[in-house]
């Protein structure tokens, strides 16, 4: 790259699972690289690999709090994701989502940096419009369990909104669909990095409900790309859709993982959580539209690298408490993974 087009970009949140995969994506093409975490979900073995590069920076810091450096460009990821974590501590979830989009916003404001936006298909809620497109405002419990993640997110996407006319800021906004890949927290209590451990481990695959509510789940690789061309698209001012429009059952998750695996796990009911979606996929028509962007990776294909990255992990853990025995990998892939480290 030459170095009158490097640019140097904030990615918050970039310790963990999208984060760790954008900041790889945008050293590897030769940008100015900070990342910015405070490691409440994200992990340093996440970043491990960038830290000897020379285009790339780590600053432990909690963006709830006023944050004084020199950008280009921020992408705004720092939230955790998962309904567990976010449950976990519900005060600083919506602090982060809300004082950590404002203290973002103002550091683009004094830098006129361009910004986007990590949302979620969560400001959605438990949609009774389906597939979801951007125009529809969505139906969401403001005072149960998930608010405040949904409703952090929602007055997020207001303030980038207000900043955009108010400040005639360069905002971006992703609605992130589900999505998955190497580098999910295997504790995270999501379905994808649950499903996968509870096979590799010979446990029971835990389905929520009657496993009829249904996500769409996008490859980790299809969403960086989506974010990276959203970033650099010319401006939209408006929310954009990012996800797989291939809409798919819980109890079919559970046996796709199981075909992937090759466990013989059961599958065993469990309650579903309260507010819990029963239906969820996104219209990407403005996605295809303004990025030419749809992704690529079938579902089979990037639960199969998955399940390749958890095997590994449960591979290299047993393998450094020295005791084998401690996890009990039942796949040929996590056998092969196991030999390969040992
Ligand atoms: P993740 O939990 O793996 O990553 C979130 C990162 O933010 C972690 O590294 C965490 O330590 C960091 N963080 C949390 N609070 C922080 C704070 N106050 N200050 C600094 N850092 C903080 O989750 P993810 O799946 O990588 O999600 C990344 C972003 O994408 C989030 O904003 C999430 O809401 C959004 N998103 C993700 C999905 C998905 O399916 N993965 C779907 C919709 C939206
Ligand atoms: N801020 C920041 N870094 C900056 C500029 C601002 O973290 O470089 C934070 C600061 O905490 C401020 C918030 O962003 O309160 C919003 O900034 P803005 O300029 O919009 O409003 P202010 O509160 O300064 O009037
Ligand atoms: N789910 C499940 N078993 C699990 C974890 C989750 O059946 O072990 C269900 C959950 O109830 C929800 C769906 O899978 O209906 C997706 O859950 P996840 O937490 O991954 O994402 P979100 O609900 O935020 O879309």
């Amino acid at each position: 790259m030459k170095e009158s087009d490097r640019k140097r970009i904030l990615v918050t949140g970039g310790a963990g699972f999208l984060g760790s995969h954008l900041c790889e994506r945008l050293v590897r093409a030769g940008q100015d690289v900070l990342c910015v975490d405070n490691f409440y979900t994200g992990t340093k073995e996440n970043i491990a690999h960038l830290l000897g590069r020379t285009n790339f920076e780590l600053l432990r810091h909690d963006v709830t709090f006023p944050l004084y450096v020199e950008v280009d460009e921020i992408y705004n990821l720092a939230c955790p994701a998962s309904p567990v974590h976010y449950q976990h501590d519900p005060v600083q979830t919506t602090k982060t989502s809300v004082n950590g989009a404002i203290n973002m916003l103002g550091l683009a404001k004094r830098l006129r940096a361009r910004i986007l936006q990590a949302s979620t298909s969560e400001v959605y809620g438990d949609p009774e419009h389906h597939p979801q497109q951007e125009g529809y405002w969505g139906h969401v419990n403001p005072v149960g369990i998930r608010s405040c993640y949904d409703e952090g997110k929602r007055c997020a996407e207001t303030l980038f909104m207000d900043y955009h006319r108010q400040h005639g800021l360069d905002v971006r906004i992703a609605r992130i669909f589900n999505t998955y890949g190497p580098r999910m927290h295997p504790a995270d209590g999501r379905v994808v990095s649950n499903f996968i451990t509870q096979a590799l481990t010979g446990q029971p695959l835990t389905v929520y409900g009657n496993g009829a509510q249904t996500r769409a789940f996008c490859y980790v690789d299809d969403m960086v790309d989506a974010l990276v061309r959203l970033m650099e698209a010319p401006a939209s001012g408006t929310p954009v859709n990012l996800g797989n429009p291939c809409e798919t059952t819980m109890l079919e998750i559970a046996q796709a993982v199981l075909r992937a695996t090759g466990s013989p796990s059961r599958i065993e009911m469990r309650p579903l959580p309260a507010d819990d979606p029963h239906q969820r996929c996104p219209d990407i028509t403005l996605a295809r539209q303004l990025l030419g962007w749809e992704p690529t990776t079938a579902l089979e294909q990037g639960l199969r690298r998955t399940v390749d990255y958890f095997a590994a992990r449960l591979a290299a853990q047993a393998h450094a408490e020295g005791a084998p025995g401690n996890v009990v990998p039942v796949s040929a892939t996590a056998r092969e993974a196991r030999a390969a480290l040992s």
